[in-house]
């Protein structure tokens, strides 16, 4: 069998610590870029949600404005990777998120592996929302509480993201987890809902998977024993 190439995920710090508040900036956009161009995360003080796509790096604010971060710009939490898909498909029609990620879900073809993933195409409907700004230390689920969002439709755009295993749900969001950013960079957010036809869907696999953990000081003090689990689906899911 031919060697097969072996994709990086590259991550700065884990979703349990995101969940117990550890905001403070860890890593610096200039270092992300040097490991991918393709992600997702937020920004120091959970100001926004950070849009990785095409080497670009943007910020959706919770005013739902969108700009292009510079190197110097700080990170808690983030994932990217050098994006360059092993299979693609496009499905003549998406009435929901479930049935797009189902359409990811048949491609995987393992549940044991990272997986990165890109939507392109125009929307017909797109949920979204952006975190805004916290103090250090206030859970994730608070914060989320209060997160506004923003409905888009007939809007081109990308969605970018991964796929992480059950197994390593206090490193990353388990299951499915997506932002979106339009074609003209001026919206944007984490996905909560979509729909769509003739969206092109592109999935890699992750062979090998880095983590970098922040040497703030307050991940070096947090109590990260808990299961992140409940928390993680009440704070990146559609609010019931
Ligand atoms: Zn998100």
């Amino acid at each position: 069998m031919a060697a097969r190439v072996q994709h990086t995920l590259y991550q700065v710090s884990t979703a349990t610590a995101l969940v117990e508040g550890i905001y403070q900036g860890a890593v610096q956009v200039a270092a992300l870029r040097k490991h991918g161009d393709l992600g997702l995360g937020t920004f120091e003080g959970l100001d926004g949600e950070m849009v990785v796509v095409d080497g670009h790096f943007f910020q959706v604010r919770s005013d739902g404005s969108v700009r292009e971060v510079q190197d110097n710009v700080l990170s808690p939490f983030a994932a990217v990777t050098a994006f360059s898909p092993d299979q693609s498909i496009t499905p003549d029609n998406c009435p929901d998120l479930s049935y797009l990620t189902a359409q990811f879900d048949a491609l995987r073809q393992s549940d044991n592996f990272f997986f990165a993933l890109r939507v392109d195409g125009t929307f017909d409907y797109i949920h979204a929302r952006a975190m805004r700004r916290t103090k250090e230390g206030v859970p994730l689920v608070q914060a989320a509480a209060v997160q506004p969002e923003f409905e888009f439709n007939n809007i081109s755009g990308t969605l970018v993201g991964f796929w992480t295993p059950e197994y390593a749900k206090s490193l990353n969001v388990p299951g499915y987890h997506l932002h979106f950013i339009s074609a003209d960079r001026t919206r944007g957010g984490h996905l909560l809902q979509c729909r769509g036809k003739n969206l092109h869907l592109q999935i890699q696999r992750e062979g090998d998977y880095h983590i970098v953990l922040p040497e703030t000081e307050d991940f070096v003090k947090a109590n990260l024993r808990r299961d992140p689990t409940a928390a993680l689906a009440e704070a990146e899911g559609e609010k019931k």
